[in-house]
């Protein structure tokens, strides 16, 4: 039988990026493995792996596993080494892959294949060709055996040499080339599935992991999933402090988080915490997968969710994964908070100056040994200080224990025993794994502020806090511990501490245990996004910008004021995306208001109407007569209008709401987005003379567009109107954690009235007024502090001060388009 097609797959282990790559493990197998299992896929008479002689005994094994032959030739003349071989072997058509794709598209491979020799059989064969368009990484070459020869033998560009299909496609004088469009199925350029760095090792991980099964070499479709997947898109990155003095608590709860999330956990070769790697074999016998921990960072080419438990964030660190997917810490404590995009405090912190956006000491790791009751006498004391211990509170403290509890054993935890080996009395031990489940054999632990101090109190032993500033000691009085003020620790204190009435510390174990790793998993998910009026700033400028201020942060969602324009917008949301479905206008309209947004259609009608004449009022009086309402719902402004004579006009996103306009009202509304719609298709009329958004602006994410738009579709002199909460009303003014709290999840940014000018100004746009609007007395911390009673002159008087000074909690903000921009 003659032999036609032979598949060629290049590999060599000197790689300068990324050495070794064809090698490192993939799921359960090395990378080569993939591409040879997936090129197994594509048929072929031949089975090649063409690489170099230092490679060639390492790679042989795995080749003959896979059913490929192993050939060695030229390291760095590629050209040559596809050449030698191709002249030992009677074929015809090669098909060429590299060790780099694990995720090759075998069926575009095997379709591309047929598409060069449907060509060779017709009027028009080529000597080359490939699809383009597939994610950077699936795509193979087929090339016609004999043309390669004789290119490599009219070619001396070195270029050509180190590489295999130049030699034919940079000479297209000689060869005919063909550069095929992928069929859609295969055509997704955006991605990217080669192994050229790490980053991509990492994501290439992500996606084996995504996909599990790897018995078979995956499908296009498999392939697709995985890269489209939040899981492989939100790679989680745990960055715990491994700094020698800080203890081990960082790095265990990271890979405890880890093990649930199978998320990475980098750790520099060169960190100086001396218990690392006993503690990783602790956690890789229970699971940890050795890829979860990573000495590198991915970079700006797969960005990743990093997650920081790192003490205290330095500068460069916080600008540096400022520039990632999402920055999540956890208890941090330096002055680069604000890059974080979500702060969650576990351990109780002595900071005060900043309000994470959660607190909830629920994810604290509880131990499950606890002791059932106190004890009266004191027979066994632990002294855990934390691995170095550098303020060098071990020794002082154990000895004032000795000295008041005669005959009680004492055990501490040093990292150096040798150090102690003089100190007879006193047990001194090594680092003990897991000691949070050890930990209630004790009837006393005696640590600084840290986890194992609360570790210890939910195990039900007595603690006492060794205080080191002036912070720990109002923390260790905060949460009711005993504790030893700052400063040389003696017997006289110990003795105090041992008769503390706080000495059994009440922390409730009924706090159900809550995991970590799947809320940071829920956070991971979350949405980071950019000011809605200046969109994503260049990356060049972003890495020298500071972070937009933080306004308030909650459970939920962080809200930062643009450098930029001014505006307050949501920056951050872990809460799902809202759906305008029909359930929108009724079920949680009704949730929100207690009415439905049809029985209230009438009194919101008689809102629209007194706005209306404002706008009436406001617009020239050669003004024609067309308005638009966006986001114009049921209808109750077009109603409005077309009982003041106006021809009104309404577009909506809610199919059912523009279906009720048209059969029930017969007004002309458009089903469509904002700012998407085509005015002159929809209506036959390009520029407005007035337009309004009632509640609908602080809905946009995009609102740089929809203003452009917006102005756009404005004629010179004609009134552009909205309604949206106000950011500067009672509320707000009172209480703003509180205000942002209850901000509905679909609000994206909170207009401040004294702000709108700046911001309007820029899309050709005039203030020309300002109605504060929702006015509530009842909402002012006097009248609840005082219980004013409504219709009181107090309130009254309150009343007329909120309407006054603008403290209405919503506000509606009139501008004029000015005839030149
Ligand atoms: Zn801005």
């Amino acid at each position: 039988m003659k032999t036609k097609r032979a598949v060629i797959v290049q590999c060599r282990l000197s790689s300068s990026r990324l050495p070794g790559k064809a090698l490192k493990m993939l799921g359960d197998k090395p990378v080569l493995a993939w591409v040879l299992a997936s090129m197994k896929k594509v048929k072929a008479d031949k089975y090649y792996v063409a690489t170099d002689h230092q490679s060639y005994e390492i790679l042989k094994p795995i080749c003959k596993e896979n059913g490929f032959d192993c050939f060695a030739g030229e390291l760095d003349d590629v050209l040559k080494r596809f050449c030698d071989l191709i002249k030992t072997l009677k074929v015809e058509t090669i098909i060429r892959a590299t060790a780099d794709n694990p995720f090759l598209f075998y069926e575009a491979a095997q379709a591309s294949l047929e598409e060069f020799e449907a060509r060779k059989k017709s009027r028009h064969p080529c000597d080359y060709l490939t699809y383009t368009g597939l994610p950077h990484g699936s795509g193979v070459e087929i090339f016609n055996a004999q043309s390669l020869l004789k290119a490599a033998e009219e070619t001396d560009n070195p270029y050509d040499h180190e590489h295999v299909g130049p030699a034919l496609y940079n000479h297209k004088d000689k060869f005919t080339c063909e550069f095929i469009k992928a069929p859609a199925r295969f055509a997704h350029p955006q991605l990217r599935t080669t192994i050229d760095t790490f980053s991509d090792y990492m994501r290439a991980i992500a996606i084996v992991n995504y996909l599990k099964n790897c018995k078979k070499p995956y499908t296009t479709e498999e392939i697709l999933s995985a890269c489209n997947s939040d899981f492989v898109n939100n790679p989680l990155v745990f960055v715990p402090s491994v700094s020698k003095g800080q203890g081990t608590g960082h790095l265990h709860r990271c890979l405890t988080a880890a093990l649930e999330t199978k998320a990475f956990v980098y750790i520099p070769d060169d960190c100086s915490l001396a218990e690392v790697s006993g503690i990783l074999d602790e956690y890789k016998e229970k699971g940890l997968a050795s890829w979860q921990i990573i000495n590198q960072l991915p970079d700006q080419s797969y960005k990743a969710v990093i997650v920081t438990d790192n003490f205290k964030l330095t500068k460069a660190q916080a600008q540096a994964f400022y520039n990632c997917k999402k920055l999540i810490s956890l208890d941090e404590g330096s002055d680069y908070s604000e890059y974080c995009d979500y702060l969650l405090d576990i351990i109780p912190s002595y900071d005060i100056e900043r309000l994470p956006n959660l607190f909830d000491t629920s994810y604290i790791s509880k131990p499950v040994n606890v002791r059932q009751e106190r004890t009266k006498n004191i027979e066994k004391v632990l002294i855990c200080i934390g691995g170095e211990d550098p303020a060098g509170l071990t020794l002082p403290a154990a000895q004032a224990l000795v000295k008041n509890l005669p005959g009680a054993q004492i055990t501490a935890i040093v990292s150096d025993v040798e150090k102690y080996r003089n100190y007879l009395n006193i047990n001194f031990i090594p680092p003990v794994e897991n000691l949070r489940e050890k930990i209630f054999e004790y009837d006393l632990v005696v640590s600084h502020y840290g986890l194992t101090a609360f570790e210890a109190a939910f195990a039900g032993c007595a603690v006492i806090m060794l205080a080191t500033t002036k912070l720990h000691e109002r923390l260790a009085q905060k949460y009711d511990f005993a504790y030893i003020p700052q400063g040389k620790i003696d017997s006289v204190k110990m003795q105090k501490a041992l008769q503390s009435p706080f000495l059994h510390p009440e922390i409730k174990m009924s706090i159900k245990q809550k995991s970590l790793g799947s809320y940071i998993q829920k956070l991971a998910l979350g949405k980071k996004l950019c000011c809605p009026v200046c969109g994503q700033k260049a990356e060049s400028q972003e890495k020298s910008l500071r972070p937009d201020q933080i306004v308030s942060r909650n459970a939920g969602r962080t809200y930062r004021r643009c450098q930029t324009c001014g505006i307050v917008y949501m920056a951050f949301t872990a809460e799902e995306e809202m759906q305008y479905k029909k359930s929108y206008f009724f079920e949680d309209y009704k949730k929100q208001y207690g009415k439905t947004y049809e029985e209230d259609f009438n009194s919101i009608k008689t809102q629209c109407t007194r706005r209306l004449e404002i706008i009436n009022s406001l617009q020239n009086r050669t003004g024609g007569k067309n308005y638009l309402d966006i986001g114009c719902a049921y209808g109750p402004s077009l109603a409005a209008a077309a009982d003041l004579g106006l021809n009104p006009f309404g577009t909506d996103i809610s199919e059912e709401a523009i279906h009720y306009v048209k059969s029930k009202l017969h007004f002309p509304s458009a089903f469509s987005a904002f700012p998407q719609i085509d005015c002159q298709k929809e209506f036959g009329i390009s520029q407005f003379d007035c337009l309004s958004m009632w509640y609908v602006i602080e809905h946009f994410k995009d609102l740089d567009s929809v203003l452009k738009k917006v102005s756009e579709i404005t004629r010179d002199g004609g009134i552009f109107a909205f309604a949206t909460p106000s950011g500067q009303g009672i509320s707000a003014k009172s209480n703003l954690d509180n205000f942002y709290n209850i901000s509905p999840i679909d609000h994206f940014s909170i207009w401040e009235p004294s702000k709108a000018g700046k911001i309007l100004k820029k899309y050709g746009f005039e203030v020309i007024k300002i109605v504060s609007t929702g006015h509530h007395p009842e909402r002012f911390p006097i009248v609840q502090k005082e219980n004013i009673q409504k219709g009181s002159a107090k309130w009254n008087m309150i009343d007329r001060y909120s309407r006054l000074m603008g403290l209405g909690d919503t506000v509606e903000i009139y501008c004029r388009k000015k005839a030149d921009k």
